[in-house]
């Protein structure tokens, strides 16, 4: 019987790059989504893409008897674990719907992994753990806290799966702490599909430089950074997708749990962005002054050398492959997968 890797929000942004990789990487691969936030579209141009098909199916990490089905049916031999609900600003408007989802969901789902005996786990974390840091680069050992109840519920998961691992030693855990992911793959087939106004700041620009937002609004320009506007650890998506598949592997011959900063190490502010995106791609990116954004920090990057120790991963991607590739998207695509 082959054996599967189950992709739990598989169909989203970071989860249908993954797949990609995976498959072009030989692994067989599930996709369990509930479609919240993503079509199943983007899984059909996967599958394109990859010349192979994988399973698609339909279902919440919350409801533990379709889990239950899932692993009944198919060899799983690791799951990693996209499904969430990603909205800063929703998440303090539904606290009770995102701590549901994200935190009770990953609980439903930890539990049908114990009982199928399926103990390795790659977590999509978050920078956001770290809130404010004090210093950057932020290593790993930072401390780390949320200020609302998206960062909380990262935290709070990655606090749970420490005590699994502490019970259950014979668990391999990665939490993989995403810094920016943006970007877009190269084929211009899949890519980040927000539903209504933008809340990133790379849609958001794509969006403009497309003409189907008048202007950007900068949040703030009188940071303590070398432009007055906020700094960032910008990540292409399919170096994030590969560092999935290094955290897969390293997991075939580890036990227990080690939490991994995903980024480039390199901080570019708002600016550096915008004239990234208009310079490379040719096209006008108008913007303006707005007040700060209420809970934005200034600067936020990775220290990402245990990365490449551990997993013997590093991006590759440039600030223009970035911009590029996310424009080539926006351009083909520019109702997303409605298109
Ligand atoms: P996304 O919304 O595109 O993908 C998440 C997928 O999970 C969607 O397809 C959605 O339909 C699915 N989903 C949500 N709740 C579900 C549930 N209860 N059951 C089944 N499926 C469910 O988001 P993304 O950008 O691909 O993010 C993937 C993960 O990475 C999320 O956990 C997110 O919090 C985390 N993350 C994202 C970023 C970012 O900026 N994109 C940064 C750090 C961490
Ligand atoms: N930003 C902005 N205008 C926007 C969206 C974002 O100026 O419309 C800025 C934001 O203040 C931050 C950076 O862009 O400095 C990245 O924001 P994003 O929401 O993409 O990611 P965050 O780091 O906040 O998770």
């Amino acid at each position: 019987m082959s054996s599967y890797i189950l992709l739990t929000g598989g169909a989203g942004y970071i989860g249908s790059h993954t797949a990609l990789c995976l498959l072009r990487a030989g692994y067989n691969v599930i996709s369990f989504d509930n479609f919240s936030n993503s079509s199943a579209e983007s899984l059909k141009r996967v599958e394109q893409l990859a010349g192979r098909t994988l399973l698609s199916i339909t279902g919440d990490i919350r409801d533990q008897a379709a889990l239950t089905a899932v692993f009944s049916q198919y060899k799983i031999s690791a799951v990693v674990h996209f499904a969430g609900l990603k909205a800063v600003g929703e998440s303090t408007e539904l606290p009770l719907h995102y701590y549901d989802n994200n935190v009770s969901g990953t609980v439903t789902l930890c539990r049908v992994m114990r009982h199928f005996n399926v103990k390795k786990l790659v977590f999509s974390s978050s920078a956001t753990v770290y809130g404010d840091a004090k210093e950057v680069p932020i290593k790993e050992t930072s401390p780390r806290s949320a200020t609302n109840p998206y960062g909380q519920s990262k935290l709070m998961i990655e606090l749970i799966l420490e005590d699994l691992v502490k019970a259950e030693p014979d668990w391999s855990i990665a939490l993989l702490r995403y810094f920016n992911p943006v970007g877009a793959d190269e084929s211009g087939q899949i890519g980040e599909d927000p539903n209504g106004i933008p809340n990133n700041l790379m849609p958001f620009i794509s969006q403009v430089a497309v003409g189907k937002r008048q202007q950007l609004s900068v949040f703030g320009n009188d940071y303590p950074t070398k432009d007055g506007t906020g700094v960032r650890d910008y990540i292409h998506v399919v170096d994030l997708a590969n560092g999935h598949l290094k955290a897969l592997q390293y997991l075939e011959q580890s036990k227990g749990i080690e939490a991994i900063n995903l980024g480039t190490g390199v901080g570019y502010s708002v600016l550096d962005m915008v004239n990234a995106f208009s310079e490379v791609n040719q096209v006008a990116v108008p913007y303006q002054i707005a007040p700060r954004r209420p809970g934005d920090i200034a600067v936020c990057y990775a220290e990402p050398t245990k990365a490449l120790t551990l997993l013997g991963w590093k991006t590759e991607k440039t600030l223009d492959d970035m911009v590029r590739d996310t424009w080539r998207w926006q351009k083909h695509n520019p109702n997303g997968y409605r298109s």
